[in-house]
């Protein structure tokens, strides 16, 4: 068994305090007339030897364990702060990785995994989900005119009114570009379609300011409610297919299959 530097030390001023007990009780019994070591020794060296002792053990406590002692606890410091820095980016980490950075919103990634969940989930209990694709209409326009920054600006605000409208348990997310998905469990398609044509109505009614123009933009959306048995996919593409129709009819509405 290896023991550590401090360990040592300290082992060593135990020592060191033992004798100088020792020396102590000697010292006493001199000093009494009782048992005397060696038979030369008086109670004055006794208590000299102990002072000494005493100082010795001073000395390895402060200039040999001490220092020993406050570099293991700094460096313990630097190790717990550097793990906690460490467990926190990879939390931003782990959280970069399913969430897109313009609007704070979950990504495609997220958007997948939590779709093949609320299938399984749902379908265990047997309860319906919904599926809602949104997409600006002519966005390509807007940034083609106001520039890229307020094409940016769009897709925030447009974001914030998705958050409003959607409930704690539906997933909301970015799949990419001025594309957007709503997942809606529990949902008959009536409701989910007033849902989707209430975001798309308070979505023509934004204002988005640039400079002195007030810029105006719609969506149209796609939805669809899951069949009980087909994957993930092919609902995302059935939804996919409405939202074609939406744009086919003309924009700004929403199909349902
Ligand atoms: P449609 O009504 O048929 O959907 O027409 P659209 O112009 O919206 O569709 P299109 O696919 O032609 O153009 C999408 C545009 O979205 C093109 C691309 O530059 C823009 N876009 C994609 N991602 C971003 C982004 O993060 N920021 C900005 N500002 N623009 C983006
Ligand atoms: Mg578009
Ligand atoms: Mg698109």
């Amino acid at each position: 068994m290896r023991y550590h530097k401090a360990e040592l030390f300290f082992f060593l001023l135990m020592g060191f305090v033992g004798l100088g007990g020792v020396f102590s009780w000697a010292a006493f019994s001199a000093a009494s007339g009782g048992v005397v070591i060696g038979g030369i020794a008086t109670s004055a060296s006794f208590a000299f030897m102990a002072l000494v002792l005493a100082i010795v053990s001073l000395a390895c406590g402060l200039f040999l364990i001490y220092p020993v002692m406050s570099r293991s606890l700094r460096e313990r410091g630097k190790f717990q702060e550097m793990t906690e820095s460490l467990s926190v980016r990879s939390l931003s980490l782990e959280h970069a990785a399913v969430t897109d950075g313009l609007t704070g919103m979950y990504n495609r990634r997220y958007f997948d995994d939590a779709l093949s969940e609320y299938l399984a989930a749902f379908g265990r209990i047997e309860k319906p989900i919904g599926m809602v694709i949104l997409d600006l209409d002519h966005f390509k326009t807007i940034n083609d005119t106001h520039g890229h920054d307020v094409g940016d600006e769009v897709l925030r605000q447009v974001a914030e009114c998705l958050q409003v409208f959607t409930r704690y348990h539906d997933v909301l997310a970015r799949l990419g570009g001025e594309e957007f998905a709503i997942l809606s469990p529990n949902i008959t398609e009536r409701q989910l379609f007033n849902l989707s044509d209430r975001i798309r109505q308070a979505i023509a009614e934004l204002k988005i300011k640039n400079g002195n123009v007030m810029l105006k933009v719609t969506v149209s959306a796609g939805l669809a409610i899951w069949d009980g048995t087909e994957t993930g996919e092919a609902l995302y593409r059935r939804a996919d297919r409405q939202l074609y129709e939406a744009k086919r009819k003309g924009r700004n509405r929403v199909c349902a299959a």
